[in-house]
């Protein structure tokens, strides 16, 4: 598989990458199947979360023994230096390596987070030392928000950034792409279906592959799902009229439905997460059920309940999306859901 350089990290991987949330949603030995047969068709680059529950795991016995080790990214979502290094130690263990190739800072949306990563005696520091150590090669910073990582790619401390990249949240082939070639950092899309939205994987991955510096990495559950996109790959790349006509449409169409999850639209006065409300389908699609029906996102969900409908989040909103009415319908799918989920459970 054709493979392009990460930045200043200077690794070259695969052109196409593994996005490991799904597999938290299928049994062990399948998700192993599907990492190795990514792997057999030449990705080699592999991206997983302290997050994404067994993901890690999985990933670690997929690759164990295999003749070309993979480049393994993963995460941490701690802002406080103990947690970044209970997490490091895990991520280490979880994958059954000595060092971690490319160690993020996850989901970095707003400058208290930022200001918290880079505290000189806080996450980075202890990434650092991780680095100086050999447990981790390199650094990377995972957003949502333009603005933070327009912010994060200035303070020239990581060497690859993650961000939402589709042909419906297209904002950073000219916002963020440039300065991320400026600093020479590596740029990884996440994001390449819009989060399940789309599902038309061609132009989807026509479109991205345009770019000759990024490597996108989407979600796979089964092996027929990056099989499909290992196609488009090979080409022919070009997208037809009709391919351009479509693409033009279903960003009509979907472009005021899509929520980036960039959190412009906060504060909500009744507390509500307006971004975790808005991608419940998309967390469904990726997450095991268990994830989505109690704990953290059952909160968020329940709390969802109580929006008043004030609209002080759409004046925010730089999408215009009708975040009233959609709030409205993701709280309506999700109790039916939640029955159904109920139902099957106590039978
Ligand atoms: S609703 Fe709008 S402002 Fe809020 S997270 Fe989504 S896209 Fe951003
Ligand atoms: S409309 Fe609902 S979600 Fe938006 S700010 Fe008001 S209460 Fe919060």
């Amino acid at each position: 598989m054709e493979k392009i350089r990460l930045g200043r990290t200077g690794m070259m991987v695969s052109k196409l990458g593994f996005g490991g949330i799904p597999i938290q949603r299928v049994s062990e030995d399948e998700a192993v199947a599907v990492v190795r047969r990514c792997l057999e068709l030449g990705i080699t680059f592999i991206d997983t979360a302290n997050a994404y529950t067994t993901s890690e795991e999985r990933i670690g016995r997929a690759i164990r023994g295999q003749r070309e080790r993979p480049f393994v990214a993963t995460k941490t979502g701690h802002r406080e230096r103990e947690g970044v290094e209970r997490h490091l130690k895990l991520s280490l263990e979880h994958l059954g390596t000595d060092t971690i190739d490319l160690y993020q800072f996850h989901g970095v949306s707003d400058s208290k987070s930022l200001d918290m990563v880079l505290d000189p005696r806080g996450p980075m520091a202890v990434v650092k030392e991780a680095q100086k150590a050999g447990r981790v090669k390199h650094i990377g910073i995972t957003s949502h928000s333009m603005d933070i990582a327009k912010e994060a790619m200035k303070t020239d401390q990581f060497e690859t950034i993650m961000f939402p990249f589709n042909f419906i949240t297209c904002e950073p082939a000219d916002e963020l792409l440039p300065l991320t070639r400026e600093h020479d950092v590596g740029f990884i899309a996440m994001k390449p279906l819009a989060g399940g939205l789309l599902d038309n994987v061609t132009i989807a991955f026509k479109y991205l592959f345009q770019f000759p510096d990024i490597v996108p990495i989407p979600g796979i559950e089964k092996t027929h799902e990056i099989e499909e996109i290992v196609q488009v790959l090979a080409g022919p790349r070009e997208m037809t009229e009709a391919e351009k006509r479509d693409m033009e449409r279903l960003r009509e169409e979907l472009g005021t439905r899509f929520c980036r999850r960039c959190e412009y639209c906060q504060p909500c006065p009744e507390g509500i997460r307006i971004s975790t409300v808005m991608n419940i389908r998309s967390f469904a699609k990726r997450m095991p059920p268990e994830r989505i029906f109690s704990g953290m996102l059952a909160e968020a969900m329940e709390q969802a309940a109580n929006c008043t409908e004030c609209g002080e989040c759409e004046e925010r909103c730089p999408y215009n999306l009708p975040i009233r009415e959609m709030v409205a319908e993701q709280v309506k799918w999700y109790q039916e859901e939640k029955g159904k989920y109920q139902e099957v459970a106590s039978r």
